[in-house]
């Protein structure tokens, strides 16, 4: 039976630490910057936008939150992220994705200062830690937290292991994938066009599933002992629950995998809460890179 990996504990640690330090460059007169930007009504974004700010709050940060129409300009837009870019008061932009169909995402993210972009998804974040410059890079909050997660289990070095990521996007896949090679894990990316995916699946010391699919990895994929971090998040019906109610579950079958696995975290209560804490370490990072200091390690 695997050990559970509590995503909510963790991420309160994360935050303790990011209390702490901001304590501190409290002392060298900086105070984190966090300028969260929303354009339209979408109502999972106003919810996780709404954390995003709270957080940053709690944090001690100064925290700022644009919320701008649907029929926002590109343009306008562009604008609000360059006077953002120029604001020394901030250290860390995120523009809410997805953003409205006539403004271009690459375009926004492109204009956000690289060293503020504390989403990373700037090209010049993607290479760096493409290239391994870790010390230099915002890394990408989900794929950060679940690293962070996964260090837990089996501590920073993962020579010898064995890892498969399935799913290979920008946001979660691929920069994944850059994360556990930079900790000299053997990379394997599986995707949609995938052969034989449960057989690849099988060979994994470290089973990361970021697909998108409601349980689609079954326990019989899962190897003996090996470390499941689930970062799907899906809705579901859950009429159990009663007349037209969901729940929220993984792209692993948790109930099964946790026979097999070593350790997996949970959905809810893992890789989820972890998003905005590093979202919050990120920030602080920006700040103490900008006053010249060493930033914490997480
Ligand atoms: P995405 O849709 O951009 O990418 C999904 C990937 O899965 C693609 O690369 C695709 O090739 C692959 N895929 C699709 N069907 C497949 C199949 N049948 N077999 C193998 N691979 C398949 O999604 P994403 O943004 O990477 O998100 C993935 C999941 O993670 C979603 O459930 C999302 O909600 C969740 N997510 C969670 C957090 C968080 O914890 N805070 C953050 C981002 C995404």
């Amino acid at each position: 039976m695997a050990d559970i990996i509590d995503g909510k504990a963790l991420a309160e640690d994360v935050v303790a630490k990011v209390k702490v330090e901001t304590a501190t460059l409290a002392k060298s007169d900086v105070t984190p910057g966090l300028a969260v930007v929303i354009v339209g009504e979408d109502p999972a974004s106003q919810v996780y936008v709404a954390s995003k700010s709270r957080r940053a709050k709690e944090c001690g940060f100064h925290s700022v939150q644009h919320s701008l129409p649907v029929e926002t300009s590109e343009h306008a837009l562009v604008s609000l992220v360059e006077d953002l870019n120029a604001d020394p008061a901030i250290h860390g932009i995120l523009v809410q994705l997805p953003l409205p169909e006539h403004i271009d995402e690459t375009r926004i993210i492109q204009a956000i200062d690289p060293e503020k972009d504390v989403d990373g998804f700037h090209f010049i974040n993607v290479g760096r830690l493409g290239t391994g410059a870790l010390d230099s890079a915002f890394v990408p909050c989900t794929p950060a937290g679940a690293m962070l997660m996964l260090e837990r289990v089996r501590g920073k070095d993962l020579s010898g292991l064995s890892a498969v990521v399935i799913g290979r996007s920008n946001i979660v896949g691929k920069p994944m994938a850059n994360l556990l090679l930079a900790a000299n894990a053997t990379v394997t990316i599986a995707h949609s066009r995938t052969k034989d995916l449960p057989a690849l699946a099988r060979t994994a010391d470290i089973l990361v599933a970021a697909v998108g699919r409601p349980e689609m990895i079954r326990g019989d994929w899962v190897k003996l002992g090996a470390t499941v971090i689930d970062v799907g998040i899906n809705r579901i019906p859950a009429p159990e629950k009663g007349e037209g109610k969901t729940r929220l579950v993984g792209d692993v079958a948790f109930a099964e995998a946790k026979e097999s696995a070593g350790a997996i975290t949970p959905v809810p209560g893992g890789v989820g809460p972890m998003t905005i804490a590093m979202l919050m370490a990120n920030t602080l990072t920006s700040a103490f890179r900008t006053a010249g200091l060493e930033p914490p390690a997480f």
